[in-house]
């Protein structure tokens, strides 16, 4: 592996990759990728931009945001005029996040791309906390998603010839994907991170709420990662403004 094309929301998982691909591979060997599929609000790209502007690495923003006509039937309400729910993860609320095949969809352009640029490896922030709720965010969606790239471009740009029965190379990069949020951001403390510099919340306010779904799980697990980082006398501070600082420790109780 030599280059990365990181996808990039902008969000605490997929600028920790940023960083990490980053560290790997040296900034000059990285791209980024982002998409604009008809979300509520521009706020976690503009942090994304920001982010690849840190580094000079190139990104590319893709409009995809025919998806939100196309999908205005689906009913979630990531795209459509619904109200976005507040609380934990593990509720069944959240199944109204659920964008129909969106990783798919993302995966495919970002991994067309990359081939044309000659780049050898496609990154994804997906983590473990999204299997519950998201199926394409598990494992066994990345491993066949992988065999249906190579398989696909077989010989093509960077990727090798498949041959039947040998083990394929792996183009698609998921090293969040059987760690947790907390796990990750442990990991963006270590690496340097800025928090402050990412944008998680669903609602696109002027600060972050504390209340929805990813305000409550990044929450929760920037407090894990700094209590565990206390434990070897390292102290970190999220500099983050919240609207509500509270709300996340009732809902990770009752969830
Ligand atoms: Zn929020």
């Amino acid at each position: 592996m030599d280059k990365a094309l990181v996808v990039l929301s902008g969000g605490l998982d997929s600028t920790t990759l940023l960083y990490m691909a980053v560290k790997q591979l040296g900034a000059e060997n990285v791209k980024a990728i982002s998409f604009n599929y008809g979300q509520r609000h521009w706020k976690e790209l503009r942090f994304a931009g920001h982010s690849c502007g840190d580094f000079g690495i190139p990104r590319k923003l893709v409009d995809i945001s025919f998806l939100k006509v196309l999908f205005q039937n689906s009913g979630s309400s990531l795209v459509t005029e619904e109200d976005v729910p507040e609380g934990h993860y593990a509720e069944d609320t959240m199944k109204s996040t659920v964008v129909p095949n969106r990783n798919m969809i993302m995966a495919s352009i970002a991994a067309g791309y990359a081939i044309s640029e000659n780049i050898d490896s496609l990154w994804l922030g997906v983590h473990a906390g999204d299997h519950f709720v998201y199926p394409d965010c598990r494992p066994r969606f990345f491993n066949v998603l992988n065999a249906a790239i190579c398989i696909g471009n077989d010989s093509f740009g960077p990727i090798g010839e498949v041959i039947p029965g040998a083990e394929l190379q792996r183009f698609v990069h998921t090293p969040f994907i059987n760690i947790s949020k907390a796990d990750i951001a442990i990991e963006a403390l270590r690496l340097g991170v800025p928090l402050e510099g990412t944008w998680s919340c669903y609602k696109g306010d002027t600060v972050h709420c504390g209340k929805c779904g990813t305000c409550v799980e990044r929450l929760e697990a920037i407090n894990e990662a700094i209590h565990y980082h206390d434990g070897y006398g390292r102290h970190y501070v999220d500099g983050t403004a919240y609207a509500d600082t509270e709300f996340w420790k009732e809902a990770v109780k009752t969830a």
